[in-house]
């Protein structure tokens, strides 16, 4: 399994996952159409490679391009019933839809999707764990508190990437009005950097060869913040964590078959 990101942050999110058979799911869409077909083209990937489009929930850096990607390539879409009625319905083929529960898993070719329904300002957002061929890749943005189920889903994940949207003291001295500072760091919100570390501190991260912080606020966070605190948690070498940008996402990652020698057998986890 691989995977990539063509932007991530307030402005627009796009992650494709993409599975060894060569299903490649495109999760969110957050950017227009011109612009996510021209950042697709980075990856080279074009809209007749992508077997289907996932939607986390319906706030724009997340459906803006779906509905006008989706029609033009006939792509599937799947999101659950509330993020259809909030925003889709208006502007998706409806014959493309397919009606998600956030407690079932599914499967988009060989890839096994477990949706977890999360605490933020939306008519029914979850966030997914993608497994294929033993691997497990975890994504989790748009978070305003962690929960148990949180905690138990995402964990041995082989790879993770995880919302740090903001430093708590960069939120209090911005600019933003007091409604919107207490919007981003409510209950129904985003993930601190000290909430995204005290999430991974829950984790079993044993397996984890990839570690990427996503959804970082251009004004109310650094990179290196989001890093350091990450850092803390894992032990991770800096160069190990990466960060995903607004302006470019990041180039695909590999996430590599383990093999552990058990006596005389090799056994692949
Ligand atoms: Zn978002
Ligand atoms: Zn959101």
């Amino acid at each position: 399994m691989k995977f990539a990101s063509i932007g991530s942050g307030s402005e627009g999110n796009g992650t494709l996952i993409c599975s060894g058979d060569g299903d490649v799911v495109l999760l969110d869409c957050g950017f227009s159409g011109r612009e996510a077909v021209k950042r697709l083209a980075t990856l080279n990937l074009g809209l007749e490679d992508i077997s289907a489009i996932l939607v986390t929930h319906e706030h724009s850096d997340h459906v803006k391009g779906v509905a006008l990607l989706a029609n033009k390539g006939r792509i599937p879409v799947y999101c659950t019933w509330g993020t259809w009625a909030a925003k889709l319905h208006t502007v998706l083929d409806e014959s493309l839809l397919t009606v998600i529960s956030p407690h079932q898993r599914f499967s988009i070719g060989n890839i096994l999707v477990q949706p977890v329904p999360v605490p933020h300002d939306a008519r029914e957002p979850c966030q997914f764990v993608f497994e294929s061929s033993g691997q497990r890749l975890g994504i989790l943005t748009d978070v305003g508190s962690i929960t148990p189920h949180m905690v138990e889903q995402y964990q041995r994940c082989d790879a993770l990437m995880l919302e740090c949207n903001h430093d708590l003291n960069m939120l209090a001295e911005s600019a933003y009005p007091p409604s919107l500072k207490r919007r981003v760091a409510g209950p129904l919100g985003h993930l601190n950097n000290q909430q995204a570390a005290e999430m991974l501190g829950q984790l079993d991260c044993s397996r984890l060869q990839h570690l990427v912080a996503t959804h970082i606020s251009q004004k109310n966070n650094h990179p290196e913040l989001a890093m350091q605190a990450l850092r803390g948690v894992v032990g991770f070498s800096p160069d190990r964590i990466r960060i995903a940008k607004q302006c470019s996402g990041f180039a695909w990652l590999e996430i590599e078959v383990r093999t552990v020698a058990c006596g005389k057998q090799t056994i692949t986890n």
